[in-house]
């Protein structure tokens, strides 16, 4: 199975680690009854070096509200999960950004998604002034990048799920 790896605005990479990738995709919404999920991303930034690794996703937890078109998160429950991940990692593990899931084959955030989005990079507390957003379809996966002083996100890569060999 291939990694995903986009190329970042900045010339660095963004792996998503097999793990982080897998979790996700056991949330994918295709079948009729499931509904939205999703969490936030960790992981390493790679030092001497513009690359950006995820090594880790937080799933569905009690206190989030999920809904067929929509996903609301415990704030708190998945903050503990990072502070933990930050702690057990000696600082290493970083919060990077969010993920959820859409009913749609290829994803496309709503308007929603983007304020969301832009919520996050304005409030949320992250190293440097990225974040990344992730969008897990029924048939593939997008990724944005964000920019705490540009509202538009940039799509840095979108990979249809019969490159990876998952089920
Ligand atoms: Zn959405």
């Amino acid at each position: 199975m291939n990694t995903p790896i986009c190329l970042k605005s900045d010339g660095g990479k963004l792996e998503i680690s097999l793990p982080a990738l897998s979790q996700m995709l056991k949330f994918r919404q295709n079948r009729c009854w499931k509904s939205e999920a999703g969490g936030v991303l960790m992981g390493r930034y790679i030092r001497e070096s513009l690359d950006v690794v995820i090594d880790d996703v937080t799933i569905p937890m009690r206190g989030d509200r999920r809904k067929r078109f929509n996903f609301f998160r415990d704030r708190d429950r998945h903050q503990r999960a990072i502070n933990q991940a930050w702690q057990e990692s000696d600082g290493t593990t970083h919060y990077l950004g969010e993920w959820h899931t859409h009913p749609e084959k290829v994803p496309i955030p709503s308007p929603s998604d983007r304020a969301n989005w832009n919520r996050h990079l304005q409030q949320d507390i992250f190293s440097g002034d990225t974040l990344f957003f992730i969008i897990v379809g029924t048939e593939s996966i997008g990724i944005w990048e964000g920019h705490l002083k540009n509202p538009i996100h940039i799509l840095i890569g979108e990979f249809n799920y019969s490159h990876f060999n998952t089920r």
